[in-house]
Formats: C-alpha cells, structure tokens, sequence
C-alpha cells in the first residue's frame, strides 16, 4: 500500500512507474525519473515542476485507483507542485498561505479595493469618482499617479525578490550550485520550451487529456493564450510607464498608440485563455485532480480574468461615467495579482522554466 507521506508517497509511485516504465514516451518526468538509480525529496520537487498535468499518464495506467497501489500521478505531483510554492518561495511566516490561496486572493482584492477607494477619499472629491474625465491625464483626475505608481513599484519589487529567493532556494536543493544555472544552452532550450509549452502536448504531440480521457488541443492552446497573453499586457504596461515617465505623456493613451495595441491584444488573449481554461476545469475528470490546486486555479484565473475584462472596459468605457469605478476596480485586481505572486499559481511558470532548464541540463549530459 502507498505510504501516507505526500513525499514518500510520490517516490513510491514513481518507483512503481520506474519499474514498469509504459508511459515513458508521455513527457519528460518519465526519462527524468529513469536517469535516477535513487530517488530523493529534492528529486520529487524537481519532477513535479516538470509534470504539466497533460493526464496521458494516468488513463494508461493499469495501477490507478481502485488498484490498490492506488497510482495517480498526475494528482501527487499537483499537491507536490502545491507545496513547492510554500516549501522555497515563502519567509517562514507565511507558510500555509498557499493552501487558502482563495481566500488569500479575495481578501487581498478587498483590501486593495479599500486602499484606492480610501487614496481617491483622502486626496479628490469622492464624486469626482462618478464624472466624465477626458484627454491626457484622465487618470490622474481620479487617483493622484503616485498613490499608482509608488504602490505598485514597490509591489512588483516585493513580487519580485520573493520569488528571487525561491529560485536561489528551488535550485540549490533539487540541482546545486547556483552557477550550473547560468548555462546558456539550457536557458535558451528551456526557454523555446516554455514559450511553446511544449510538454502540455501529452505523447505524440495530441494535446492533455483534458476534460476527459481522450486527447486534445484545447488546453494547451488556451494555456498559450494566457502565456502569451500576459506578456503582451506586461509589454503594453512597460512601454506605457516610458511613455509617462520618460517621454512625459499622461495616460490614456490614442486606440492606435502602442501600450493600447499591446494592452487590447494581451487583454483579449487572456479573456478567451483564461475564461476557456475555467470551463475546461470545470468540465474536467475529478480523479487526476488534486481539489486545493484546483481551487488555487479558479481563484487565481478568476483574478487574472477580472484584471484583463476590467482592462479592456476602461479602454472601452474611458470616456464615460464608469472609467473611475473601473480604474479602482481593475488597479486593485493588478494589485491582488502580484501580492499573491510569490504564493500561489502565478508562481508555477518560475519553478516550471527551473525544471525545463534542469531538464536540458541532464538531457545534454545524460541523453
Ligand atoms: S503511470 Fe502507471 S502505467 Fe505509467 S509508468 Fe507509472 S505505473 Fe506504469
Ligand atoms: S501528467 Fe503528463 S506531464 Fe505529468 S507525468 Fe503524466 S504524462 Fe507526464
């Protein structure tokens, strides 16, 4: 019978699959685990980043459930995956954190929402809130660009230096010293990898078992519209603080000036991802599934949802009554994300790329 142990758990399964060895042409974990004469806890970290949840695996597998070796890989390297954010990304005192992500998520929402309500009280006419402002600098009428800017700078900065930390922390427990990361084949490998998503095409390149047994497309072409989606939004936001910072241009900027053509594109691709890979979970067989990572996604596509939508209808409704509401609503959803960076789903694209660079490493060294 498999042990109780989450840890222990996974390296028996996995010397179950090592010993059966059916689903290695599914992904990379399969040749990953088999390069491995022992395997240890930092190598069940590391494996489980590199799972993508494709499921092939788990609909092969003549010991899932109700065998009674009970195999569900799929399932243990998503409670794995859930414990890698708090085992490296967090100070001590926030462990835990990541298993109420929902909770976490709503209650940072609320309190932005409070943060920017209570900046627009304290420093403009609350009415102010509910009147037409227009042309350059129609932002700044309803919160100060400071009470914008600061906030966010220093969120991203915090964003930024926890997961820093889990990196150095990730890779110096599952591959060693921090100078076997700077191995610019393997960066760049990884790098083409993730970009393509490419272990999210399951064995013979036909898609994740997503909702149900039998392969599709869909996942990893929503999984891509996030992805890319993401990045186009991150670009448009970069090129709008230059535009205001450097060049002196205030916000909102023309339909055909470049932040706006980044941000409509990016904002679209994460509507349709991010809402299309909520109802593919939804949808979704419950048995590979681990319930607490599911839930971690809804909460976590759910926000990253309302920031894009409420994006695009302060593009749409900017010249209107509704453009201060929605500046307050989509600030404080921009906000909740990267607060919850370090903590929950957003994290998983950082320990992912560790373990595709990892994976290159070893391919190259141990083919
Ligand atoms: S998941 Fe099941 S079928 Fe696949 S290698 Fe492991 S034991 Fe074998
Ligand atoms: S779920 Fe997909 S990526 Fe994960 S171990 Fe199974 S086949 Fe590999």
């Amino acid at each position: 019978m498999p042990p109780d142990d989450l840890v222990e758990k996974a390296i028996w399964q996995l010397e179950v699959c090592n010993a059966c060895r059916y689903c290695e042409g599914y992904c990379a974990v399969f040749p990953a685990m088999e390069r491995r004469q022992r395997l240890t806890e930092p190598d069940v970290y590391y494996l489980a980043n590199l799972c993508h949840d494709c499921r092939p695996c788990y609909y092969a597998c003549m010991y899932a459930p109700p065998h009674e070796f009970a195999v569900n890989i799929p399932q243990t390297f998503s409670e794995v995956r859930r414990r890698t954010y708090s085992r490296y990304a967090l100070p001590g005192g926030f462990t835990g954190l990541t298993g109420t992500n929902f909770r976490l998520l709503a209650m940072v929402a609320a309190l932005s929402l409070l943060f920017f309500g209570a900046v627009v009280a304290l420093t403009s006419d609350p009415a102010g809130i509910f009147s037409v402002h227009d042309g350059p600098g129609a932002f700044e009428e309803v919160i100060p660009y400071a009470a914008m800017f600061l906030p966010a700078v220093l969120m991203a900065l915090y964003a930024v230096v926890a997961i820093v930390i889990g990196v150095v922390r990730f890779w110096g427990e599952t591959r060693g010293p921090l100078r076997d990361l700077f191995d610019l084949r393997a960066l760049v490998g990884a790098g083409a990898d993730a970009l393509t998503v490419r272990f999210m095409q399951g064995g013979e390149d036909n898609g994740c078992y997503y909702p149900g047994e039998g392969a599709s497309k869909s996942r990893w072409l929503l999984h891509l519209l996030v992805f890319w989606g993401f990045i186009f939004a991150f670009i448009a936001t970069s090129i709008a603080f230059v535009y205001q910072d450097i060049l002196g241009t205030p916000a909102p900027y023309p339909i055909l000036s470049l932040p706006v053509m980044f941000g409509s594109v990016g904002g679209i691709g994460m509507i349709v991802g991010a809402t299309g890979l909520v109802y593919l979970k939804w949808r979704s067989d419950p048995a590979p599934s681990d319930q607490v990572s599911a839930a971690m996604d809804y909460s976590f596509l759910a926000v990253l949802d309302l920031a894009a939508i409420t994006g695009m209808l302060l593009l749409g409704l900017r010249g209107t009554p509704a453009m201060g509401s929605l500046l307050i609503i989509h600030l404080a959803m921009v906000f909740a994300l990267f607060v919850t960076a370090p903590y929950g789903k957003l994290a998983h694209f950082v320990y992912r790329y560790l373990a595709l660079v990892q994976n290159r490493i070893e391919a190259r060294q141990q083919p």
